[in-house]
């Protein structure tokens, strides 16, 4: 494994993250949508950083990859509380192709907010296939297969403080 981004950096980036964003809504109350598994350390490090009343809420989303398709993309909306009126910042881990943000947005736009902006972590360069761009970046990465602090290679490495790229031999063979 290699790191990409240091605990240190990452709080760096995390933090000018949360000033444009404290600038942006000039101390309005807002609902923090975290995109369940990956958006989990984002969201604890970056409401911390937020000065201004904020709610969490929650919503998962998952793709089961097929052998030669794109995997289908499931939104469960079950963890969301009401939402109608608020202001909405939709955090997630990483912004690749588009079509997980796209799609969370569509949903949550459904249920009548007031306003919905969107915070990520990493935006993976060269990768969009959609219109829509992320409010919010940390930082911009090449176009790698990335873990840690909340990113998963087969559901671990979530809990490393820092952002590694995967090496060949990381991929081979069961990751225990
Ligand atoms: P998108 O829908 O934008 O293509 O993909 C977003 C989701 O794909 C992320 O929330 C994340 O779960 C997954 N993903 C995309 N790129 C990576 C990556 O480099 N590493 C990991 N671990 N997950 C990724
Ligand atoms: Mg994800």
């Amino acid at each position: 494994m290699k790191v990409l981004l240091s605990p240190t950096q990452l709080q760096d980036g995390i933090q000018q993250m949360a000033d444009q964003i404290s600038q942006h809504y000039q101390g309005r109350a807002i609902t923090v949508v975290g995109i369940l598994t990956g958006s989990l350390m984002l969201l604890a490090d970056l409401i911390r950083m937020l000065d201004q009343p904020i709610r969490i809420s929650l919503v998962e989303a998952s793709s089961y990859h097929g052998t030669t398709t794109r995997g289908e993309l499931t939104i469960n909306p079950d963890l969301l509380s009401d939402i109608k009126g608020r202001d909405i910042l939709l955090i997630d881990d990483i912004f690749d192709t588009g079509y997980t943000l796209q799609k969370v947005i569509r949903m949550i736009e459904d249920l009548q907010p007031n306003s919905v902006r969107s915070a990520v972590l990493l935006l993976k360069e060269g990768r969009q296939e959609v219109e829509l761009r992320p409010d919010f970046v940390g930082f911009q990465i090449p176009d790698q297969f990335v873990v840690g602090y909340g990113l998963d290679y087969q559901d671990l490495f979530r809990n490393l403080p820092y952002v590694a790229t995967l090496e060949p031999e990381d991929l081979s063979g069961e990751a225990e």
